[in-house]
């Protein structure tokens, strides 16, 4: 049967109510793609979880698939989130296939133009906040609880239960868990929901569990540092985050499965960032973290990959951050329209 996105494919698995009305994009059943390149070098057999290939370019879409159904179930009419971005773009998506009022609250001037336009073109009504992210999700806590619009930040539960399926996916295609799985931490919505999944599965069809590799950015690193960050700052916006929600979750994930959090710099997300790119997986800064953290500790010595079947979530579409690129680069060559010209500069 053609597939029909997360909730049909993995909804047994996910605890939703019973009112639940499914809306979907067919989220989802991205792939798992092999770097047997980058394995070599690294030792290891290597994949990532390419979760920009979702509907709106961010896994956020299987959270969000679980949370607008469910909300939309319960008979909401308006849903509202916090975002560093892609929340928004995947919120405003689900919002308008299902009808739904969406209303998107993001740091002043903190938002990378391709999740802030699709925000906008999704319908979505945008409001810029004075503060961080922290200050916008304080704020959206606040009016959710004093009214009846629905939260769909990653504390509504119903995005980690949509957001396990990713989990699921790998060990399907797998046929087990991986003995690593290595990703960017923000506000660890994420990093609870493969945490979840992997232990679920195991439960039920005995996949194993992987160690996990949570990696922050070294200016947004609370979990690492053991303390929140007021200004929390780093290229890779979507975990420029400086309290997470779910930071002591992350903690126990990490701990629990043998693993840890790590953070790495800028220059080291952004140099990863071309190393994926020059295995052709173009992705935003953020979801370069989790390749960085691997290379980083591996190259310290820290971290032994040699025989290990290694997954890597790359979280996001490079499309959603071009300026990343473009900024850091000269404008392209300019020729005359002749053969000449065009011979002089290649050949
Ligand atoms: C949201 C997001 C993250 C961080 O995920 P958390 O669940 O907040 O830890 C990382 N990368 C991208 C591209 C994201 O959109």
């Amino acid at each position: 049967m053609a597939y029909q996105g997360i909730l049909h494919r993995y909804g047994h698995l996910l605890n939703l109510p019973s009112y639940t009305r499914p809306v979907s994009l067919l989220e989802g059943d991205t792939p798992l793609i092999p770097l047997p390149r980058l394995g070599r070098e690294l030792g290891c057999e290597l994949y990532v979880k390419f979760e920009g290939l979702n509907p709106t370019g961010s896994f956020k879409d299987r959270g969000m698939t679980a949370a607008i159904s469910e909300a939309l179930g319960r008979g909401a009419q308006t849903v509202i989130c916090a975002s560093t971005g892609n929340t928004a773009a995947s919120a405003a998506a689900y919002a308008a296939r299902s009808g739904l009022r969406a209303i998107v609250l993001i740091p002043e001037g903190k938002v990378a133009m391709g999740k802030l336009a699709g925000a906008v073109a999704y319908g979505a009504e945008v409001i810029q906040v004075q503060g961080s992210f922290d200050d916008a999700l304080a704020l959206v806590v606040e009016i959710t609880q004093k009214t009846p619009i629905a939260l769909v930040n990653s504390i509504n539960p119903y995005r980690i239960e949509g957001q396990k399926s990713a989990a699921f996916e790998i060990c399907d295609d797998l046929a087990c868990a991986p003995d690593w799985l290595c990703l960017p931490v923000g506000n660890a919505g994420n990093i609870t929901s493969y945490w979840a999944g992997f232990k679920q599965y195991q439960a039920c069809n005995a996949t194993g569990l992987p160690q996990i590799l949570g990696v922050q950015a070294e200016g947004a690193a609370p979990l690492v540092l053991g303390h929140p960050v007021e200004k929390p700052e780093t290229v890779a916006t979507a975990i420029r985050i400086g309290r997470p929600a779910r930071g002591e979750q992350a903690l126990e994930a990490a701990q629990e499965s043998n693993g840890m959090i790590i953070a790495v710099s800028d220059a080291e997300i952004l140099a990863t960032q071309r190393v994926l790119a020059s295995e052709g997986i173009w992705v935003e800064p953020a979801s370069a973290a989790g390749l960085a953290g691997l290379m980083a500790k591996t190259a310290a010595g820290q971290f032994e990959a040699r025989g290990k079947k290694i997954v890597v979530v790359c979280t996001g579409h490079g499309l959603k951050d071009p300026s990343i690129v473009t900024e850091s680069f000269p404008s392209p060559k300019l020729i005359s329209a002749t053969y000449q010209a065009l011979a002089d500069l290649i050949l």
